[in-house]
């Protein structure tokens, strides 16, 4: 990374490399992504269809809310186990150990790494993103940034009125894990919903703006070990990364200046931003190597805005 400058610099805009090798480079964690999310349901696949088995018991048996690795380790969703605990039901000591061991996992790696290299649901939002920029689609109203921490205490709400885990029940997350693992049929409907709604309603609609799932592991990841580290002093303030990145109010230049990194809970370390980055200002870190721009000293920029940057915007 380049040193601190006095003065802007001019500002580059990412460019699509034109060889093979240029252009796995940009898409590696895309393609990373998509390997980590296509194993998972090969893994559950495998295990109900073809008997896949590891030292005897089945390899992953379940599904993304409970699951059984090799027939030992228990795996479960913690939101799941929470909206359980709603409905006052007892919850299995196996589960409550699943959902701690999955707790701990995403704690180290970022909550909201389930989104992006997990939940099969972020192949649909992915799409749906790419269609509404291929269409040029607008907007049709506003969400408030907040509403899916209001979705979250509504399913929780709801679960303890119901006495039924509530989310689980409509979650096209599940729907769509079903769909896959156990046979196509009418959970796609919802499915197909969420594509819409991203395409044509709102940009990052559910993911963003509405699923209490994301808003779950959003409050884990405040805390999360791997983080999206920012370089001020080489940042032109291109707004490449912003284009990119798919979540709302993630990117704030004049914050992750101050803490040399992306700090967010809602940040999903999906790292689109970072291959389009052309200066390389931003990288995967772990919290403790981040390092703060020296704010203070000659040369820092935070709160720099580049004009020809119609992008940057200032911390709010
Ligand atoms: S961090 Fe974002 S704004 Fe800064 S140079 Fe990289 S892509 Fe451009
Ligand atoms: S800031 Fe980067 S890693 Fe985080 S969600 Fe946005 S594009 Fe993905």
């Amino acid at each position: 990374m380049s040193a601190p400058a006095d003065t802007p610099r001019p500002v580059r805009h990412f460019e699509m490399p034109s060889s093979l090798a240029g252009k796995l480079r940009v898409y590696r964690f895309a393609i990373a992504r998509r390997l980590v999310q296509a194993s998972v349901l090969v893994l559950f696949f495998g295990t109900a269809h073809w008997g896949w088995k590891l030292l005897g018991p089945p390899l992953l048996a379940g599904n993304l809310s409970a699951a059984k690795l090799a027939g030992a380790v228990p795996l479960a969703d913690p939101f799941a186990i929470l909206q359980v605990f709603a409905t006052r039901h007892a919850v299995a000591g196996e589960a409550l150990l699943g959902a701690g061991l999955v707790l701990a996992a995403y704690f180290l790696l970022g909550g909201r790494v389930f989104c992006s290299w997990v939940c099969p649901m972020n192949v649909v939002t992915d799409a749906a993103r790419r269609v509404r920029a291929r269409l040029a689609v607008r907007d049709v109203f506003a969400i408030p940034p907040g509403a899916r921490y209001a979705v979250l205490g509504l399913a929780l709400a709801v679960s303890a009125v119901a006495g039924v885990a509530a989310f689980e029940w409509i979650s096209p997350i599940a729907m769509l894990h079903r769909e896959i693992v156990y046979g196509a049929g009418l959970g796609l409907t919802s499915v197909l919903g969420v594509f819409l709604f991203d395409a044509f309603v709102l940009r990052n609609g559910w993911c963003g703006h509405l699923c209490p799932l994301g808003a779950f592991w959003s409050l884990v990841g405040r805390g999360a070990q791997v983080r999206v580290a920012f370089d001020d002093a080489s940042c032109t303030r291109c707004g490449d990364c912003l284009k990119a990145c798919p979540e709302p109010r993630v990117l704030n230049f004049n914050e992750a200046a101050r803490h040399g990194m992306i700090r967010s809970g809602e940040c999903t370390n999906c790292a689109a931003c970072i291959a389009v980055c052309p200066e390389s200002s931003l990288r995967l870190t772990l919290r403790a190597s981040a390092r703060p721009y020296p704010v203070h000293e000659p040369g820092s920029r935070t709160g720099f805005a580049c004009a020809e940057s119609p992008a940057f915007r200032p911390k709010e």
